[in-house]
């Protein structure tokens, strides 16, 4: 097993001289060492959602890159609380220029009408 020399997470590498525990850690090692070289500061963080180590340039960023994008898809995926299908429905209404009501009821209706 080795460490990630850019995330520290453990890895079982796949070459003797592979430091990285994944191609995306190695392209952010090289970033952010320009960053450095460039003069900018750069901040290492762990990212409380999958505890890895991550670098960052952004201060007030307490989220891995990887986290962030996963929290994106997730929520495009499937609304989590029922509030958020409700706006949702409520939006898709609203862009159709319906009522809440009325659209919902469209909505239910459309698989009789398949029939
Ligand atoms: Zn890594
Ligand atoms: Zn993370």
């Amino acid at each position: 097993m080795k460490l990630c020399e850019y995330c520290m997470a453990e890895f079982e590498p796949k070459r003797p001289d592979q430091k990285y525990c994944r191609p995306k850690c190695a392209r952010r090692y090289a970033q952010f060492k320009n960053f450095k070289k460039a003069g900018r500061t750069v901040y290492t963080r762990i990212c409380p959602k999958c505890g890895r180590l991550f670098m960052t340039i952004d201060e007030r960023k307490v989220d891995c890159q990887d986290c962030i994008g996963i929290d994106i898809k997730e929520r495009l995926r499937k609304p989590k609380k029922k509030d958020d299908a409700i706006k949702a429905v409520n939006h898709m209404a609203r862009a159709s220029g319906m009522s809440y009501g009325k659209f919902v009821a469209q909505m239910s209706m459309e698989p009789l009408e398949r029939k």
